[in-house]
């Protein structure tokens, strides 16, 4: 299998191929189609597996369709350091495109973030609670956004995320798909994917 066989355009694909992948990771060739087919899906996978690209190149697809200059998708992390990381992923991915990546994080000003919002935004990659700061604030549009990912989701829980997960899914549409990555499937990660997802697409390698 080759990334050729997914539904992804040629600004991705000549990215992907600068990244010097070949062939499609397990996580990668499982979610994949199944994210561009609409569904919710808990991906068990640990890092290192390319559960990054697996998430992020169908949900680049989605947002590239879905013009506007407000946040259409928002990839929510348990630490700046993540955040930054899955960012640079990100524009490594988009490097051929005109898409829009904003990473915001605890523990600095605020107002930079604002700005980089008020900017326009595609994807949106966030701590929880820097994401609710910021909304509180009157500073974070949210109507548009149409997919939610929670990355290493079982670091969230044990970071104690909850609450603030628990009202950023209120804000946000309920319309949406959700995508939940996490290493390990707990009983709080379980949890919290019953709240979270309906009629979810469970994938584990
Ligand atoms: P992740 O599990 O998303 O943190 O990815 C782990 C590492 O594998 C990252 O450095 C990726 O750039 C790399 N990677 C992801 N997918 C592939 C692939 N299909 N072929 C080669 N390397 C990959």
């Amino acid at each position: 299998t080759t990334f050729s066989t997914f539904n992804l355009n040629k600004q991705l694909l000549n990215a992907v191929a600068d990244l010097g992948f070949e062939t499609p990771t397990e996580i990668q060739q499982k979610a994949i189609p199944i994210i561009q087919g609409g569904q919710h899906v808990i991906g068990i996978a640990q890092t290192g597996t390319g559960k990054t690209a697996a998430y992020m190149l169908p949900l680049m697809m989605k947002v590239k369709y879905a013009q506007g200059t407000e946040p259409r998708a928002v990839i929510l992390a348990p630490t700046k350091e993540l955040v930054v990381q899955l960012a640079e992923h990100a524009h490594n991915f988009a490097k051929y495109t005109d898409l829009r990546i904003v990473p915001v994080y605890g523990g600095v000003g605020i107002k930079a973030h604002i700005d980089a919002i008020a900017n326009g935004v595609d994807i949106l990659v966030s701590t929880p609670g820097r994401f609710m700061e910021i909304y509180l604030k009157g500073d974070l549009p949210v109507k548009q956004i149409k997919t939610l990912v929670l990355d290493e989701a079982d670091r969230m829980m044990d970071m104690g995320f909850m609450p603030q997960l628990r009202k950023i899914f209120e804000v946000i549409p309920s319309k949406r798909q959700n995508l939940l990555f996490s290493a390990t499937f707990g009983e709080r990660v379980e949890k919290l994917s019953q709240d979270f997802l309906e009629f979810p697409v469970r994938i584990e390698v």
